[in-house]
């Protein structure tokens, strides 16, 4: 049998089952790890997602996109290929993908990280024959101090902009580093304002209970 994952012109593609995995041009049917718009495209006739990804893949990729949703550890059957989500510790409802058939167990893994960000579900590793794995950092040159020194110190900045006068500017991307900001600075230094992209995913999140705090849109 060929391999049970394979890399097409499409995205990483599983025969057996007839599916691919975060595809980047359309095709039938798509599981996604995350709504990042580097695995996230449009066009997929069906869309198989964590139900904490399918608010942000709707409102990124379109209301009428048909998606189904699927918890951590429930198991899916496509083909005589099972398929399974696990947390990645990415973002808020990134997910692993791993896919069984015939005794054999692959496991993509989307984008993770091993350091538990107090907001997504922490990575846990899955036992598997194969596992393909995103390595954006993987250099070993990339190491990563504890998220509670990197909070430490940005208060200890706001604090001393608050006693110049000058305001704080935090730059980072709206889904994702945002969340994982405003789920982990002390709000009670002073007030905190979001830009409308960071302000929409907030508000998705917060409706479907994630626990975020209160910011204040910027409307001018
Ligand atoms: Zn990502």
């Amino acid at each position: 049998m060929d391999q049970l994952l394979q890399f097409t012109d499409r995205g990483i593609y599983c025969e057996a089952g007839d599916f691919y995995i975060d595809p980047w041009k359309p095709v039938n049917r798509a599981v996604i790890t995350h709504a990042h718009s580097d695995h996230a495209y449009r066009g997929h006739n069906l869309y198989l997602a964590h139900p904490k990804s399918v608010p942000v893949l709707k409102y990124r990729l379109g209301g009428d996109i048909q998606v189904q949703s699927m918890d951590y550890m429930e198991s899916l059957s496509h083909n005589g290929v099972a398929i399974s989500l696990h947390p990645a510790g990415h973002i808020v409802g990134s997910s692993q993908v791993r896919v069984e058939y015939q005794g054999e167990v692959w496991v993509a893994s989307g984008d993770y990280k091993t350091q538990d960000d107090g907001l997504s579900t922490p990575y846990e590793p899955v036992k598997c024959n194969a596992f393909i794995s995103e390595s954006t950092f993987g250099l070993p040159i990339f190491q990563w101090r504890s998220q509670q020194s990197i909070f430490d110190q940005l208060h200890q900045w706001w604090r001393k902009n608050q006693d110049e006068g000058t305001a704080s500017v935090i730059l980072c991307y709206a889904l994702g580093k945002a969340q994982r900001i405003l789920s982990g600075i002390d709000t009670s230094i002073g007030p905190v304002f979001a830009h409308g992209a960071i302000a929409n995913i907030n508000d998705l999140m917060i409706s479907a209970g994630e626990p975020l705090p209160e910011v204040l849109r910027i409307t001018a």
